[in-house]
């Protein structure tokens, strides 16, 4: 048995896991010593050892479609990137790589794209998730620097989260906020956001505001700072920008942001009396066509009122991914150079020095979605991508598909076999996975921790970062590429981001470029800048003084009309991970938001005909998806919610960015991903059904089907089309027995071979109820008996025993029936329910939930 201290590898909180090793069985706890979680995880974080099987991996290099070896894979690699070099220039290749990578992965792509081929096309993901924050911070102090730590967050007086389902997104910084809130119930919470999500849970005040309106709220709360006193002369530009803001009084916030005045006053009150503020912001600020813009406007009020760069203050970005921050700090981005340099003569040559090259590229590259337009228009020829997976996860998805089908090069690093973007890779390099990597991860609070290997590489997967110097050696780089291990790569990376510093960067950690190797394998988490103290204004060369940049609100680019009346907004749900190459494996991650959903309020149900469970079109301009109907009252009228992480190889039309369009911010190019125009039209196919296999089945083009992780493969179909003669006649085809009964529009049928249940089908005309772990169940039992055949025919009803239900609780799989149940029987609070059931008790993240079904269940009496 072995234990690894290491570091979750899915959202910016960055929590410390220790994994152990028993038997080949990996199991994970969270590590009490890590500053970032102190012992906790979320639910995700949680099964992290159950994502560990070697099931859909990558596992050997392809070139082609065809299996060959390293040398071969590598050598293909270097002559077509070659040739396209010699023959179309550096522009002409792009790298597009992932908040997922190592700092060690990510510096190695950087050099060698800008420093060796010689053109910054390199981008990631990450543009996606918080350029516009880097370029808010940039602007204000001069570099990207992030002044808040998680301790912040429980000191402070007021904690304001807008465009941040931190419930969901975050849960370990939620919990930590709620616990600190349980610990000072005088400390305010206030949450912006058109939703009522899990977050509220715990909200003194939830401003429900126009989506995309945000912006107003945060430029009138400077004009209200100012009015009492608020501090504008010391910074640069301070005085235009408070002039800007005076033409937003209160009553024109409320209106524009359609919020009560009251409401709106309420807000800055309690902002401007409160000696401490921290404001957390995300998603929903930064993916919006004035994105930069909003992150300034937040930055403005804490410079104004002097709640920054102390205890409990300051205007904190919440990275989504766990080394969004390292990549920013290679640079990773096209628009920054490296280790916090930028395009600019004395740092060109600096970096030139350092890296010993004549070919360092000169301006910026192609930034994400402007890449994908170059790929697309033929001007990009290759394109590497590392570790994501662009065709879901950029806006207009199926242009990123087309551009992808028809690019002369694309090169994937991948850990899954099967992604909707390695179907267009000519080359696929398998990528070591969690647990077998060797590197460094920055938090959202800057702090680096060590991802440790705690498991055999399997196959022939390698480090990102080997790859990389394997193909800078194919391309005539190698000396330059030399590393034989992950801690050479970080202890350059280190020594870049101290080499003529003098004091200038804030980015400084070339305290740790010395360690040995020893050392570096035994690290403990540490904030940057190692061994000094954050100097904000550490940035501004000249005046020395932070900058508040004049903005005026904008609307969102996305207008609703009569054709599309309903504005989108996607984002994450609580148990899955982007685009669910990892967790839509893990059967209980499935069980909480098991589909692509579609969250619509009653008034707009009711105007539209649209019931909890009808499957909808959703369609924009750009395109069209299905989601199931799910009538909530958190949403606001005219808007709409749909997750983003649905993709080809989990669902039939499930992909949100087929239908948002590209619109960027212009300072950060990250896409306005939160606002889409859409319209939404009620599916009423002729049947839906729940099929359950022991192997793939093969469905036809007419069927809409959706795969549910499970014990055997599962679907949710629907269709127009009959379904019986395929599915009978792929059953036939197998020489499998056939069961079947019909009632009404029902139909239910078995396939059995040898005893053995071989596919399980049940229909009508509206999705039947099925309970899957008893079906699952009748896989595993074998041979099935007569009577068992009939009771399974037959349908769930026959079991005695209720289903549990939607699952709320993941961590222990507890169901949302099992929970009414209990709550019948007299559990009158979250704790009461733990007690019972276990659900809420362990990671925590289901607590909203719980107090939503309370609330619910108990009306008119208050739930504790
Ligand atoms: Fe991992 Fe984030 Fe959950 Fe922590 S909060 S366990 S980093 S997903």
């Amino acid at each position: 048995m072995t234990e690894t201290r290491t570091t979750c590898p899915y959202c910016g909180v960055g929590c410390g896991v220790i994994a152990r090793v028993d038997q080949g069985e990996v199991s994970v706890r969270g590590d009490e010593n890590h500053p970032a979680n102190v012992g906790r995880l979320c639910v995700k974080g949680a099964a992290l050892g159950e994502t560990t099987g070697l099931a859909g991996r990558l596992l050997h290099p392809q070139v082609d479609g065809e299996r060959c070896d390293w040398e071969q894979a590598l050598a293909t690699t270097g002559e077509r990137l070659r040739s396209i070099i010699d023959e179309f220039g550096p522009q002409a290749v792009a790298f597009y790589a992932s908040g997922q990578l190592l700092t060690e992965d990510y510096y190695a792509a950087n050099k060698l794209m800008k420093g060796f081929i010689g053109a910054a096309n390199i981008d990631t993901n990450s543009r996606l998730c918080m350029s516009s924050a880097v370029t808010g911070y940039k602007r204000a102090f001069g570099a990207d620097v992030v002044p808040c730590s998680y301790l912040d967050v429980e000191q402070s007086d007021l904690v304001v989260l807008v465009g941040s389902n931190a419930a969901w997104a975050h849960p370990v910084l939620y919990q930590r906020l709620a616990q600190a809130k349980r610990e000072r119930p005088q400390m305010k919470i206030v949450v912006i956001d058109p939703r009522r999500t899990a977050t509220c849970d715990i909200a003194d005040l939830h401003l429900a505001l126009a989506p995309g309106s945000d912006g107003g709220l945060f430029v009138g709360l400077l004009h209200a700072i100012m009015q009492r006193g608020g501090e504008a002369g010391a910074f640069d530009e301070g005085e235009q920008a408070a002039a800007v803001a005076a033409d937003w009084p209160p009553e024109r916030v409320a209106q524009f942001c359609e919020l009560p005045l009251m409401e709106v006053n309420t807000f800055f009150d309690w902002f401007i009396s409160a000696p401490r503020a921290i404001t957390l912001y995300t998603m929903g600020i930064n993916q919006s066509a004035s994105g930069s813009d909003k992150c300034n406007a937040i930055i403005n009020v804490h410079l104004a009122s002097g709640k920054i760069h102390r205890p409990g203050c300051g205007p904190f970005s919440l990275t989504g991914q766990p080394n969004a921050m390292g990549g920013r700090e290679v640079g990773g981005l096209a628009t920054q150079l490296a280790a916090h340099m930028n395009f600019e003569p004395e740092d060109l040559a600096r970096v030139a020095r350092f890296w010993g090259t004549e070919r360092l590229a000169q301006t910026p590259g192609l930034m994400a979605v402007e890449l994908f337009e170059a790929i697309g228009r033929g001007e990009v020829k290759a394109v590497w991508i590392m570790g994501t997976n662009p065709a879901v996860s950029l806006p207009d998805s199926l242009a990123v598909c087309q551009a992808l089908a028809t690019c002369p090069l694309v090169i994937v690093s991948e850990v899954a076999a099967d992604t909707d973007t390695s179907r267009f890779a000519h080359i696929r390099f398998p990528a070591q996975a969690w647990g077998e990597k060797n590197g460094t991860v920055t938090n959202s609070e800057r702090r680096i921790s060590r991802q440790r290997a705690f498991l055999p590489s399997p196959g022939e997967a390698r480090p990102d970062w080997w790859i990389v110097a394997q193909i800078a050696r194919e391309l005539g780089y190698g000396e330059a590429f030399a590393w034989q291990h992950a801690h050479e790569v970080f202890s350059e990376h280190a020594a870049l981001s101290g080499y003529e510093n003098n004091g200038r960067r804030a980015f400084d950690i070339s305290r740790l470029a010395n360690l040995t190797r020893e050392q570096w394998d035994e690290m403990t988490p540490v904030q940057w800048p190692v061994g000094k103290p954050l100097d904000l204004t550490r940035g501004w060369r000249d005046s020395g003084r932070l900058r508040m940049l004049p903005v005026l609100p904008e609307r969102t680019r996305a207008r609703p009309d009569a054709r599309y009346p309903f504005i989108l907004n996607s984002g994450r749900i609580r148990d899955q991970w982007h685009t669910m190459t990892r967790t839509g494996t893990v059967a209980r991650l499935m069980q909480h938001i098991a589909e692509p959903r579609v969250e619509i309020a009653p008034s707009d149900a009711a105007l539209h005909g649209v019931q909890s469970g009808d499957l909808l079109r959703i369609s924009s301009p750009r395109g069209l998806m299905v989601a199931r109907a799910f009538v909530s009252e958190a949403q606001r009228p005219r808007s709409l919610f749909v997750p983003m992480h649905w993709n080809a190889v989990f669902a039939r039309q499930g992909k949100v960015n087929t239908l948002v369009a590209p619109v960027c911010c212009p300072q950060s190019g990250q896409p306005e991903s939160k606002q889409t125009a859409v319209r939404i039209s009620v599916w009423q196919p002729a049947w839906q059904g729940e099929l359950f296999s022991r192997d793939n089945v093969t469905l036809p083009p007419s069927v809409h089907w959706l795969r549910k992780a499970a014990s055997v493969t599962h679907y949710t179909l629907a269709g127009d089309k009959p379904a019986l003669p395929w599915l009978m006649a792929f059953c036939e085809a197998q020489g499998w027995q056939l069961q079947q009964a019909q009632a009404g529009t029902a139909w239910h049928l078995l396939a059995w071979h040898n005893g053995e249940l071989m596919l399980a089908f049940w229909s009508d005309r509206h999705l039947p109820e099925t309970d899957s772990a008893r079906v699952e169940a009748a896989f595993a039992r074998s041979p099935a008996t007569a009577f068992e055949r009939h009771a399974l025919l037959s349908g769930q009803a026959a079991d005695e025993q209720r289903a549990p239900g939607r699952t709320v609780c993941s961590c222990y799989g507890v169901g949302e029936n099992t929970i009414q149940e209990a709550i019948r029987n007299g559990c009158h609070s979250v704790a009461a329910l733990g007690r019972t059931l276990r659900c809420g008790t362990n990671c925590g993240s289901c607590i909203p939930e719980l107090n939503a079904l309370l609330a619910r269940a108990l009306l008119p009496e208050a739930a504790d």
